[in-house]
């Protein structure tokens, strides 16, 4: 395996950073999971779109720039340095937009994949129900066809920015008679439709970016199906594996944050400040994990230039970032002490000689739901139990 960039990959770094410094906002925008935020982000991706960096590794015509996913790694080591937004659009430019080149149709991918990079159309998840989470392929939510249309019925929850997205894309039982993950079928439905509803669900923090979408007898035209009717399992693992396995989470994210972490480690020691024990190999073992996690992703990317697929083993790597996060998170807790629980800009925070408490606390909550997102560890783990190790069900 030959680790170094060659001439034009070095040339296209240099071109995004130049770009990133000229054009990233100074100072943070609002969190997206707000209205004023989502608004900002959404601005932002125009941006961003404008500068032919939304999806770098897409075809042109769909808004990309034709590089490909080597190119891509480049871009976010780039991105997550410069400090740039969050993506508002994640679920779509790296969830749905993948799973669109794979499974679409021409007229698909050229009415889509546009706005979606353009962030025009941003994107919610709609997989989750109240009794289908982990068990997705407990889904009751159902679609009936009827003439040229489905007719909708049923709720999806835990829907992340649902409450200012534009599009969800779900899926629903086509088949009354089908079982478990037979009979279903994946399909993109507007949220301004009637007979769609959206309860925002208020968070912790009390922001609201999460909600409930109730669908009653809502008409979406059978040729927003995507893929084949009843095979919406084979397209909804196709989307996971994108999730779980390389786009949701790239290792610059985690390469950033071990970053933060050794600079927060020299302030304190800087600052005379007391370091407990063992945080120390805390944070070297996670300088460590997010080099391994980004090594791991560039034979996963060779892997798939050379024409291979994400397999199960895309659970090993979901296990793999959410927990080096928690830890990761939890040592800039300890190395903060008692500070940590304080929110930014508490007057206490700001201690005269101490490193600034930063967004760690934010990032810890955040962290915690790595385990449950994209699929429980739990589950990702009886899923390398079953498919990598070849364990019995039982
Ligand atoms: C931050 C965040 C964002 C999310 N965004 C979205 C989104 O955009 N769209 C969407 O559709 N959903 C979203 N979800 C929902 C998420 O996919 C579910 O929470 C997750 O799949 C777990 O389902 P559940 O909450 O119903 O828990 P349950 O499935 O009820 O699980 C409860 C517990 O039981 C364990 N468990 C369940 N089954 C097994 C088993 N067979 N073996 C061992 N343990 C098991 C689980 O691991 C878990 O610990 C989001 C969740 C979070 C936290």
């Amino acid at each position: 395996m030959d680790l170094t960039y060659t001439d034009e990959q070095r040339a296209f770094r240099a071109e995004v950073r130049s770009w990133l410094e000229a054009h990233v906002p100074k100072e943070p925008l609002p969190s997206f999971d707000t209205a004023e935020g989502f608004a900002a982000h959404r601005e932002w991706e125009r941006e961003l779109n404008a500068g032919g960096y939304a999806m770098v590794p897409w075809p042109v015509e769909y808004g990309g720039r034709g590089a490909d996913l080597l190119e891509w790694l480049i871009f976010e080591e780039e991105y997550y340095r410069a400090g740039a937004p969050g993506r508002v659009n994640q679920n779509g430019i790296f969830l749905l937009g993948p799973t669109i080149m794979e499974y679409g149709t021409d007229e698909q991918r050229a009415r889509y994949l546009p706005k979606m990079a353009s962030s025009e159309e941003v994107w919610a998840q709609g997989w989750s129900e109240p009794n289908a989470g982990s068990d997705m392929a407990a889904i009751q939510a159902t679609a009936v066809v009827d003439g040229d249309d489905y007719v909708i019925n049923g709720q999806k929850t835990w829907a992340s920015r649902g409450a200012y997205a534009d599009w969800l894309f779900g899926m629903f039982r086509t088949d009354p008679d089908s079982e478990r993950h037979r009979g279903l079928t994946f399909i993109l439905v507007p949220l301004d439709l009637p007979g769609v509803t959206v309860r925002p669900i208020e968070q912790l923090d009390g922001e609201a970016g999460f909600a409930e979408v109730f669908l009653d007898d809502v008409r979406v035209s059978v040729a927003n199906r995507l893929g084949a009717p009843n095979k919406g399992w084979d397209v909804a693992m196709a989307t996971a594996g994108f999730e779980r396995g390389l786009m949701l989470r790239s290792p610059a994210r985690f390469q950033n944050t071990a970053r933060k972490l050794v600079e927060l480690y020299r302030a304190t020691e800087a600052a005379g400040l007391p370091i407990p024990p063992g945080v120390r190999d805390d944070v070297a073992r996670a300088w460590i994990g997010a080099e391994a996690y980004t090594l791991n992703t560039y034979q996963t990317v060779s892997h798939l230039l050379a024409g291979g697929k994400i397999g199960s083993e895309s659970s090993l790597n979901k296990i793999f970032w959410s927990e080096l996060d928690v830890k990761m998170h939890e040592t800039a807790l300890s190395l903060l002490g008692a500070r940590a629980e304080l929110l930014p800009g508490s007057p206490a925070a700001e201690l005269g000689g101490a490193p600034g408490i930063g967004d760690w606390l934010d990032g810890y909550l955040f962290a915690l739901s790595g385990p449950i997102y994209a699929g429980t560890n739990e589950v990702q783990r009886n899923i390398i139990a079953e498919r990598i190790l070849g364990l019995p069900r039982k």
